[in-house]
């Protein structure tokens, strides 16, 4: 397994990360045995890092490793869970949701602890109840050792809470597509620059770079002299960052889980050739060539008066039609969008002022692209996973 350290406490980090989110199912619910097998599999292939959180698997994932970590396996991994700023009132909502998490992992200490999902208006009212205060108590407290926070929102406000508190790590989404997008490269740097390490979540983008491929990518990729899967290829392109510390998989298949491990292991930072980069280069041409709005996410256009998150509608709407998963780019659509995490920011929203075209250096006709985004990603369908998003992202935090 390769390690990566992290600047702030030295700590060595298994480069590959296993993300609690996906975890091995059966009849609807985590496959117990099943899973626990995995991770534990996994732990002994030397992956010290495991990221879970309050609302993977409806509430389920935390009480799951409490369990899958026992037998000594808890003392051998880097345990990383968040708190649900959706689910926090005030500032004893913090403490209170702290110790039932301790519970339900069956711990006395979180090794990573986040702040979920950050995005400019979640950040802001987490800031108006103090939230680097708790961080600073729960630390004293013993409770958690490291804090950090994991970000949706654009750069702007990335780099504002980067330079708001000393964090030892971050979470963003990265992949070869996301580079322009909300943290991105830019964000990686920034984040670097201050020694802060950076966890990568999405490097598959949800599945999309390794599932079902367009017709053009496979032909790169067949083309390329070396022979990889495209997991491996997307991963690979990650690890190639020298900013990067851990690459989170929610992985949930054996066989997966063992490529990922074995590619892990020579994936070193800058060891991709020029030959490989240029097949990525390719390879991302292509999927943006099925790009809807060319939309960069540099968030000039933000804030919108009326609340429309206008970069997260248009990566969604783009996503829908780049081949991810659409069940799931609906049910982000209901999650993020439309009040499942905060405050509502979708499509519907636009009152078409006019504001954000004059901001828009691709001059984007945003009000018209946004109406086609609600007509794609708010109908019915989406409207019906609305209270299922809910019941996901309860403001209740079950023992
Ligand atoms: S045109 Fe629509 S999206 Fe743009 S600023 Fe006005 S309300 Fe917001
Ligand atoms: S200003 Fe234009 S390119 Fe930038 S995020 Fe807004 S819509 Fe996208």
């Amino acid at each position: 397994m390769q390690y990566r350290q992290v600047p702030k406490n030295g700590e060595q980090l298994s480069a590959l990360g296993f993300g609690a989110m996906r975890l091995a199912t059966k009849r609807l619910s985590i496959d117990e045995e099943r899973a626990t097998r995995q991770i534990r599999d996994a732990i002994d292939h030397g992956i010290n890092y495991i990221d879970t959180a309050v609302p993977y698997h409806g509430g389920e994932s935390e009480r799951f490793l409490g369990r899958a970590l026992r037998d000594g396996y808890r003392e051998k991994v880097k345990l990383a869970t968040k708190l649900p700023p959706w689910s926090v009132k005030t500032r004893e909502d913090m403490d209170r949701i702290l110790d039932i998490q301790l519970k339900k992992l069956q711990t006395d200490h979180i090794d990573y602890y986040l702040l979920h999902s950050l995005e400019a208006s979640q950040w802001k009212r987490l800031i108006e109840l103090d939230v680097l205060e708790f961080l600073d108590s729960a630390k004293a407290a013993g409770k958690i050792r490291n804090a950090g926070f994991s970000f949706h929102g654009d750069r702007k406000t990335f780099k504002t809470i980067i330079d708001a508190y000393d964090w030892v790590f971050c979470q963003i989404q990265y992949n070869f597509l996301d580079e322009t997008n909300q943290a991105g490269t830019e964000g990686l740097r920034y984040a670097a620059s201050k020694n802060i390490a950076v966890m990568i979540m999405e490097p598959l983008r949800g599945g999309m770079l390794a599932g079902k491929l367009p017709d053009d990518v496979k032909q790169i990729y067949r083309d390329a002299g070396t022979k990889r899967s495209a997991a491996a290829w997307a991963l690979l392109w990650v690890w190639n960052h020298p900013e990067v510390t851990v690459v989170l998989s929610g992985m949930n298949d054996e066989n997966h889980i063992a490529e990922n491990i074995k590619t892990c292991e020579g994936a070193l930072p800058g060891s991709m050739t020029a030959d490989d980069l240029t097949t990525m280069e390719k390879v991302a041409a292509t999927y943006r060539k099925l790009i809807r709005v060319g939309c960069t996410g540099c968030a000039y256009c933000m804030p919108c008066p009326f609340g429309v998150n206008i970069p997260q509608c248009f990566t969604m709407y783009n996503d829908y039609h780049m081949g991810s998963n659409r069940m799931m780019v609906r049910g982000f659509y209901g999650m993020q969008l439309m009040g499942g995490m905060g405050t509502p920011a979708d499509a519907s929203l636009c009152r078409n002022c006019g504001k954000c075209v004059k901001a828009c250096p691709q001059k984007i006709a945003i009000p018209d692209e946004l109406k086609k985004v609600r007509r794609t990603l708010g109908g019915l369908s989406t409207k019906l996973m609305v209270p299922l998003v809910r019941l996901m992202f309860s403001p209740k935090v079950k023992e």
